[in-house]
């Protein structure tokens, strides 16, 4: 069995994250997608992220139509900052050694990856599947090439349509009282009204 794992914030989930999720589970044949929304994630500890069940309820009402897809409550149910190393390293022992887990990332965590934990081992427990994003310009992957010699064996391209939503742009707009609709599926867009979040 063959299963993609989508780690993120999910403040809010958008249809980037969903229409990634959908084209590499369709180009690579996997049985499912697994989102896996973040505990306390250490790489954003300067804003606020909204509290865990406000984003686990969103990822549910994202994912509901789609059999393919799951939602994974390990690193919410963490405490202390969420490291995808842990969350794959706990996954593939669920799954155990024959499963292949293939992680998705956008090319922004990509160029970051190297400041991860134990990405090398990160690396050895799970392909790594990176998707095109458009606002990120040719992404200087140097760094990374320097700290992790031979990662490039680890790392797969998907091509996936280019999407230009990110969740900072939708708590913008919630902000400003501009539309989100189209950008979100329409359960999460009445939720987010609903309880008020992102409002000023
Ligand atoms: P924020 O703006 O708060 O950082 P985000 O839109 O980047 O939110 P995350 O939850 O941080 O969403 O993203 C989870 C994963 O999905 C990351 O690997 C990110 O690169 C990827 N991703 C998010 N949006 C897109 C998109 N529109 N196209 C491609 N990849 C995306
Ligand atoms: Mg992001």
């Amino acid at each position: 069995m063959e299963i993609g794992l989508l780690g993120g914030t999910f403040d809010p989930v958008h249809l980037g994250h969903l229409i990634i999720a959908e084209e590499v589970r369709c180009k690579l044949g996997l049985s499912k997608v697994v989102f896996i929304p973040a505990g306390q994630p250490w790489l954003k500890v300067d804003r606020v992220i909204t509290r865990g069940e406000h984003r686990l309820a969103m990822v549910r009402l994202a994912i509901a139509s789609n059999p393919f897809f799951e939602v994974s409550l390990a690193e919410l149910e963490r405490s202390g900052p969420s490291y995808s190393v842990d969350t794959v390293s706990a996954l593939r022992d669920e799954y155990g050694p024959e499963v292949g887990l293939y992680f998705i990332v956008g090319p922004d965590a990509l160029v970051e990856l190297h400041r991860w934990k134990e990405p090398a081992r990160l690396a050895g427990l799970c392909q790594l599947i990176v998707v095109g994003r458009p606002s990120s310009r040719e992404e200087d992957l140097s760094a990374l090439h320097a700290a992790l010699p031979g990662i490039s064996s680890r790392i797969r391209c998907v091509d996936v349509p280019q999407i230009g939503i990110s969740s900072t742009e939708i708590r913008q707009r919630v902000r400003a009282g501009a539309s989100i609709r189209y950008l979100v599926p329409p359960g999460v867009e009445r939720y987010i009204y609903e309880q008020e979040l992102y409002f000023p």
